[in-house]
């Protein structure tokens, strides 16, 4: 992996895999090879492409994926089978499946070539280095992982451990999942049990943990917190690297594309410009300049070959800053705002307070109820409220199934008596960036 010395080498090496990229898919894609063609005149330009969503890639699948033994059905019965897990498809390919938290899921294939990308990204861009890649590194160092998230489903992070755990079996032992699909009590039991030197979760969870820790439920002495998935806040970081003692590394990425920024030891978020290109533009999709947050930001894979973003709408607001960074790196600095909703303080059966996190609610609704365009409100610490915008005889049913769906979850996890109520045609609430909350704490 180069370390580069000065942005114009950056920029250079992205020129060249960026005009790669273009001249194999100007002959391989059925979805750019029309519209690269009409290039052929001069050198091919990425900007005069048109900007593409999510929702039109995902309809026109089967011409989107340049090998023609990729078909969306056959991935669609590939995920829908929990035990094939980071199982490789068509005996090359890596698969997961975005959560859908944008309104809608989509599935996303790589290559050993993007996976090397990744790995290559993750365990050497990554301060202190990552070695959770490398599971013959995961035994000298004498680290144990546990990975905190989302363990049923073909998501990204646990595709990544499992594949892990499979390729390595010293990782197999030295690492584990934990669901956050269970009581906070159980899951800080297996955290307890486990004693990880590593713990990798989402900022979110990380803030529960710490309250655990504090209140002396949770018992671990990890050296290091690594997140990701969602915004880790200057205040969330204070308080987790507080408690917990360890020090706290973010981590940007997407299913998109895995690391799209690893932070360096002054805590900087380098973009790994590389590899990709990032656009941050405003509403009307024109470029914003440096130290202006964008409305959306668009990413450019230059390391997929197989499933190719090109000015893929990302949904992410993103300003590079305008300062290079004391740490020597040439990879642009970016902030990036996102998603970051509290935990939720529920009362239990006795009168003792149950925390419910907030990605775990998130993925009961999208992943059992199938509900994807919500509010979660919390009126109080036994009342939950779940909006919908949508009104009329099917939404009032789809959301009456999820209130019980959901209902019954949060009973599972203490709160006994907490009641999930439905409201359809609500507005729903947005933050000053646009983006609207998934979860509100009362
Ligand atoms: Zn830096």
């Amino acid at each position: 992996m180069a370390v580069y010395r000065a942005p114009a080498q950056v920029a250079a090496r992205q020129q060249v895999r960026l005009s790669l990229l273009l001249n194999f898919l100007a002959q391989g894609s059925t979805l750019y090879a029309p519209s690269l063609r009409k290039q052929w005149d001069g050198p091919l330009q990425l900007h005069s492409l048109p900007v593409v969503k999510k929702t039109e890639l995902m309809e026109r699948f089967d011409e989107w994926v340049v090998d023609p033994d990729i078909t969306l059905r056959g991935l669609r019965d590939f995920v829908a089978d929990p035990a094939r897990i980071a199982e490789p498809y068509l005996g090359k390919y890596v698969v997961w499946e975005s959560s859908g938290s944008s309104g809608q899921s989509a599935l996303f294939v790589q290559d050993a070539y993007a996976m090397s990308i990744y790995d290559a990204l993750e365990s050497l861009r990554h301060v202190p280095r990552a070695p959770v890649l490398c599971g013959a590194g995961l035994a000298q160092m004498q680290q144990r992982i546990a990975f905190v998230g989302v363990t049923t489903g073909h998501f990204a992070s646990i595709v990544q451990m499992r594949r892990m755990q499979t390729l390595y079996p010293w990782a197999a032992q030295a690492s584990c999942n934990i669901s956050i699909l269970q009581p906070m009590a159980s899951l800080v039991q297996e955290l307890n049990a486990f004693a990880p030197t590593v713990v990798a979760t989402y900022p979110s969870v990380a803030v529960a943990l710490a309250d655990q820790q504090e209140r002396g439920a949770l018992h671990i002495a990890p050296h290091a917190l690594w997140t990701g998935g969602e915004t880790l806040s200057a205040a969330a970081r204070a308080r987790v690297a507080g408690v917990m003692h360890c020090a706290v590394r973010d981590h940007y990425g997407a299913s998109e594309f895995l690391s799209i920024a690893s932070e360096c030891s002054h805590g900087h978020l380098h973009a790994n410009t590389d590899w990709l290109i990032l656009e941050p533009v405003d509403d009307k999709f024109h470029p914003v300049p440096a130290g202006t947050a964008s409305a959306t930001t668009l990413l450019t894979h230059l390391g997929n070959r197989i499933q190719p973003l090109l000015r893929y709408d990302l949904g992410d607001q993103v300003t590079v800053s305008t300062e290079p960074c004391e740490c020597g790196s040439a990879l642009p600095v970016i902030h990036v705002a996102g998603r970051c909703d509290p935990p939720l303080k529920m009362r239990g059966c006795n009168g003792e307070p149950v925390t419910l996190l907030p990605l775990a609610l998130t993925t009961v609704l999208e992943e059992q109820a199938r509900l994807y365009e919500f509010q979660l409100h919390q009126q109080d610490d036994q009342t939950l409220v779940l909006q919908v915008p949508q009104t009329g005889k099917q939404a009032g049913a789809a959301l009456r199934r999820a209130c019980s769906v959901l209902e019954a979850f949060v009973h599972l996890q203490g709160a006994t008596s907490a009641r999930v109520t439905p409201r359809q045609g609500a507005t729903l609430q947005r933050g000053k960036s646009g983006k609207a909350p998934r979860v509100i704490a009362a």
